[in-house]
């Protein structure tokens, strides 16, 4: 089974079909894991055949996993509808509730909680959905499919659970005719709130990272801006312009920490640059100008030119294929001009590699790009030149494999 129930903590239920907690178990006020009344898989199967709520998954350290699990409430939709309309994902578990409502698993990676009232369906949908998980303080009943577990509830779609570093993203995913019909839209952590005024970035720094850096370093006090977001953000476009996991901590604990300095934890921040890295490499693609702005990382009337899919290819970022002179490589070679045409950028970095023993840099992703359209590779979306994860890590063993020569 791919449902990850030994990564989930439990309470004890009343048992036939209650989704009420047994046990007096004290709230969401300490961390589950350091709960007496909270219980792990373990201790599950020590207690057979007895039902069990499910509220939180077990967290790496120095992570922020929340369970967040979204009750669609299908079975009250008038009988004339047709429940075909509304999507739910194929990459995360689905339950099926007695009733014949469904469960839909997330993990939310966020420090902060939130409400239900955070959530809204559109006003289309003519049924509701409950919004559960540690992430709004709530729990479910567990499915019958874990091992030692009694429940009417069955999954209906055996996955690993899939993870987003925000609520919204979450939502989006339960649709209607292929439209969200979930919209989180807390006025806090929502997008859209902070607008900065100027920015004056490094000349040694792709604009949108350096933008991120310093709105990090600035830290202003306004309850519009979503300081996690803006330091996910961040992380993901300092990687994905080609800095290592340590370059990117090393900017968020020294030169842009927000704090004093000797405050700065880089332990934990590396925990949750790797985490980034891993999803990127994963699932997620680098965030676009559009999104920087909705975040308050670049202001409205400003854009970045470096290169990353969604920011116009020009030449500013600065991995170490970027240090690297890629323009005079180009020419002097003959491929092209690299910040216009993938296939220049993948000879130009091959070239750049061969000369300069750069191997264990991260290629620009245009070059991967580059890699993905020679090879013929899926693209997750071939229009807007995403990747997706598995065309990402094949497209990077064959650049590691690439010589010059073969293309
Ligand atoms: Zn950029």
């Amino acid at each position: 089974m791919k449902f990850p129930f030994e990564d989930l903590h439990y309470l004890k239920a009343r048992g036939d079909g209650s989704k009420r907690p047994a046990e007096a178990w004290g709230g969401y006020g300490t961390p589950l894991a350091e709960n007496d009344k909270v219980y792990s898989h373990g201790d599950v199967e020590k207690f057979p055949r007895e039902s069990w709520l499910l509220n939180g998954i077990r967290d790496r350290e120095h992570m922020s996993h929340k369970l967040l699990v979204f009750d669609l409430d299908i079975h009250k939709a008038p009988d004339n509808f047709d429940p075909g309309r509304v999507g739910v994902p194929e990459d995360t578990p689905v339950v099926r509730s007695q009733n014949g409502g469904f469960h839909v698993y997330f993990v939310v990676n966020t420090p902060e909680t939130g409400q239900e009232s955070d959530f809204r369906t559109v006003d289309e949908l003519p049924f509701g959905i409950d919004v559960r998980g540690e992430y709004v303080k709530h729990h479910v009943v567990a499915p019958a499919d874990i091992p030692g577990v009694e429940s009417n509830y069955e999954i209906v779609n055996d996955e690993t659970i899939k993870h987003y570093f925000d609520p919204a993203e979450a939502a989006e995913r339960i649709t209607l005719d292929g439209e969200p019909a979930l919209i989180h839209d807390s006025g806090y952590s929502g997008a859209g709130g902070y607008e900065r005024d100027e920015i004056d970035p490094p000349a040694d720094l792709p604009k949108c990272y350096a933008a991120g850096l310093s709105l990090r370093k600035e830290a202003p006090d306004d309850e519009n801006l979503n300081t996690h977001k803006v330091n996910v953000l961040t992380g993901m476009l300092g990687l994905a312009a080609g800095y290592s996991v340590d370059d990117v901590v090393t900017h968020f604990v020294e030169d842009y920490y927000p704090g004093g300095p000797d405050d700065a934890d880089r332990e934990r921040t590396t925990y949750h640059v790797e985490d980034i890295a891993e999803r990127l490499d994963n699932r997620y693609s680098p965030p676009a100008v559009s999104t920087l702005k909705e975040y308050g990382i670049l202001p409205k009337d400003e854009s970045c030119t470096c290169g990353l899919p969604g920011h116009t290819q020009e030449n500013m970022a600065k991995s170490d294929y970027y240090n690297a002179g890629l323009e005079g490589v180009a020419r002097a070679e003959g491929y092209g001009d690299p910040f216009e045409d993938n296939l220049a950028m993948l000879k130009t970095c091959l070239k750049v590699r061969e000369e300069t023993g750069l191997a264990d840099a991260k290629p620009p992703y245009s070059a991967l790009q580059a890699v993905a359209d020679h090879c013929g590779l899926n693209m997750e979306d071939r229009e807007e030149g995403i990747l997706g994860k598995s065309s990402y890590k094949v497209a990077r063993r064959i650049f590691d494999d690439l010589a010059p020569g073969d293309l």
